[in-house]
């Protein structure tokens, strides 16, 4: 038994998508998720992801794997063969990656960019909204393998409240923004174990826990 029918109760009430993140964890924990009624599950790695996941088409029903980590330029290829989303674009170069393996294989991949909201220097994403809306700029007119589905940001390390809320709200004033953009644009991936309940109150649409369903990482 995982945690995840009380905490997607709860997620669902509020209209959002919860995430199951199995990174570190084994198969075993992710199929018993899947009977617990979980269906899209968060990876950081891509090696992780290809030696975890059965190949798509060869998943259990209705089974998604999204990329939720880092993405290195050499791992683009496996990851757009692989990945039913990718969440943490956070450059131009990577964009243009990830557009050029997409077309290599004929696919058109769902992706969000990522957004620093925290201002930390060691996090990953686009550090201003500007330069986050010219990459979503971009992608929409420049990338026709790619479908802008929206922003991910990760909180703020630490449990402070206040600078929760501010990289929060921060976050989606750039996801109101980036909306008038395209109608694609749907998704707003914010909260973690720690945070989700904060997040849901500044809109999110998608939370990614992954601790406070399989428990501690090893
Ligand atoms: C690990 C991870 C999560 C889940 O973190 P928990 O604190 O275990 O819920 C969410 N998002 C990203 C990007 C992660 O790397």
């Amino acid at each position: 038994m995982t945690r995840y029918k009380e905490i997607a109760r709860e997620v669902e009430a509020s209209g959002a998508v919860l995430v199951a993140v199995s990174k570190m964890h084994p198969y075993d924990a992710v199929l018993e998720a899947y009977s617990d009624g979980a269906r899209i599950f968060g990876e950081n790695r891509v090696q992780e992801l290809e030696s975890k996941f059965p190949h798509p088409g060869e998943r259990p029903e209705g089974m998604l794997v999204y990329l939720i980590g880092q993405l290195q330029r050499n791992k683009v290829r496996k990851a757009v063969e692989l990945a039913d989303r990718i969440e943490s674009v956070d450059s131009l170069p990577l964009i243009e990656k990830i557009e050029k393996e997409a077309a290599a294989i004929g696919r058109r991949i769902d992706v969000l960019i990522e957004v620093n909201s925290g201002g930390e220097e060691q996090k990953a994403g686009f550090r201003s909204e500007e330069e986050a809306i010219a990459a979503a700029s971009f992608i929409i007119a420049s990338c026709p393998h790619m479908r802008l589905r929206g922003l991910m940001t990760v909180g703020p390390l630490g449990f402070d409240d206040d600078k929760n809320r501010r990289a929060f709200s921060y976050a989606k004033g750039v996801f109101e923004r980036m909306k008038g953009l395209s109608d694609d644009i749907d998704v707003l991936s914010m909260g973690m174990s720690s945070d989700w309940k904060t997040a849901l109150e500044y809109g999110s649409t998608e939370v990614r826990i992954g601790t406070a369903i399989f428990g501690e990482r090893s």
